[in-house]
């Protein structure tokens, strides 16, 4: 049986997001038009089994290019040894079982006019609306040396999959007494706190397995979401073990050396025994390729619809947009999808979308009894773009006890398999 959303859920959760919210009246029976969704990530995938669920009359085809789908969040407990590659790997079955028609292939181009995207095999699929979450992808060459070969050797394992595989084996492999380098690069990048989480389980690993190791984070910036929370967690469980090396100390990452795991910057010359290098990011391919960024690194759209700014029909979702101060999470990608399902059904019935209300939660695992997370809820503000709304967030609060902690920890797992199971089925 699908787990998915009903209907009626579908309307109980718009309704909690914004009590001013009409849902659109689709009547039953009556087809409503075709929405092409790429991407079976966050972003894509609740907007699909959303809008199949808010509008059946809607046909909704999923374009995606994997067989599955591997999630990056909880990936840093696969490489510390937590859970295995299949807890984190969720076919699509779920979403066609909830009438979504899901169909294999990279989607090679846009044609925005022509009303259809053509696959890489040649073959194309024709949409009345189009939505993409295609997510990010690497800005290979500004840092000299780093390609998709050299990340075989110095994995940045930022797209979940077989290079979460790579960094997973290096670490195994490494001796005590060895370094784990990682390079974390300039903002915006998908997952701000994701780093911190890595370098903390990466730590509860070697703490229990190679307790002489070290750990040296080299950064493109001079603080990190959820810092406080992040370092009292680091003094407290692995005193000694993580260095962090801020933007002052460090300055851009100028070029590698893989053969001796070298890592230049502006300032000095890091080496490590497994070298996880996060590269600069942008809008994926898709989006670049697609026009869909304007010659930008990221797509801007209409914060009300999610609607291109450049390429009007077409909606974009997740990382690779824009989306005023919502953070690139999966969470908040997964409720941009839940958004953009409520303006196209209003959309193609020629109804005013509604007022759009979004949240965003952040869990990070400091150790896998320790959780911590920043949580806000977002508003269209006056000048059109998606703003917290004062007083409606919160953090962690600091010198928290273990219970407390742990129970964060739960709740980040609760909220793993919720979103899974809401997604995938
Ligand atoms: C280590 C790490 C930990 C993280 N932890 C968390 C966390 O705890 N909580 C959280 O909320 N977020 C977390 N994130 C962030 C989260 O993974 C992303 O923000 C989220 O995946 C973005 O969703 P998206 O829909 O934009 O893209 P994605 O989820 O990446 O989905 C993109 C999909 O599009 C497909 N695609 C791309 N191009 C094409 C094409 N041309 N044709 C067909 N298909 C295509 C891809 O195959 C992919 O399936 C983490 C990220 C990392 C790296």
């Amino acid at each position: 049986m699908s787990a998915g959303p009903s209907r009626r859920t579908v309307l109980r959760i718009a309704g909690a997001a914004s009590l001013s919210l009409a849902a659109p009246h689709v009547a039953r029976g009556q087809s409503a038009g075709r929405v092409v969704v790429v991407g079976g990530g966050f972003g894509g995938a609740t907007c699909a089994r959303y809008l199949r669920a808010l509008a059946p009359e809607i046909g909704v085809t999923l374009v995606e290019e994997h067989d599955s789908f591997v999630t990056c969040p909880f990936s840093n407990t696969v490489i510390a040894g937590l859970n295995g590659m299949d807890f984190i790997t969720h076919g699509f079955d779920g979403l066609a079982g909830a009438g979504v028609t899901v169909v294999r292939g990279r989607v090679a181009s846009i044609d925005a006019d022509g009303g259809q995207v053509v696959l890489a095999d040649g073959s194309s699929v024709s949409f009345d609306r189009l939505v993409v979450s295609p997510g990010v992808d690497f800005k290979w060459g500004t840092i000299e040396g780093y390609d998709p070969e050299t990340a075989e050797i110095m994995p940045h394992a930022w797209k979940a999959g077989p290079q979460t595989g790579i960094l997973r084996r290096q670490l195994e492999d490494m001796e005590d007494g060895g370094v784990f380098l990682m390079s974390i690069p300039v903002n915006p990048f998908r997952c701000p706190p994701g780093p911190y989480e890595r370098a903390s389980l990466v730590a509860h690993y070697l703490k229990t397995h190679k307790p002489r190791s070290k750990i040296v984070l080299i950064d493109a910036k001079d603080s990190f979401s959820k810092q406080p929370l992040f370092m009292e967690g680091w003094e407290q469980l692995y005193p000694g073990m993580i260095e962090w090396l801020p933007f002052a100390d460090t300055g851009y990452v100028l070029r590698v050396e893989p053969e001796t795991k070298t890592v230049v910057s502006e300032f000095g010359r890091h080496s490590g025994d497994v070298v996880n290098l996060i590269p600069p990011q942008r809008a994926a391919d898709l989006a670049v390729d697609g026009g869909l960024t304007d010659g930008d690194e990221w797509c801007r759209i209409d914060q009300r619809t999610f609607e291109s700014a450049v390429m009007p029909g077409v909606h974009v979702l997740g990382d690779a947009a824009i989306a005023g101060a919502m953070p690139k999470s999966g969470f908040s990608a997964s409720s941009q999808g839940k958004s953009c399902a409520l303006a196209l059904a209003a959309i193609l019935q020629d109804e005013e979308p509604p007022e759009p209300s979004l949240i965003n939660t952040c869990y990070s695992l400091v150790a896998p009894d320790y959780g911590i997370s920043v949580a806000d809820v977002f508003h269209l503000a006056d000048d059109g773009t998606l703003k917290a709304v004062e007083g409606a967030g919160g953090v962690s609060p600091p010198n928290a006890g273990p219970e407390f902690r742990a129970s964060e920890a739960d709740y980040a797992r609760g909220w793993y398999r919720s979103m899974m199971t809401d997604l995938y089925g």
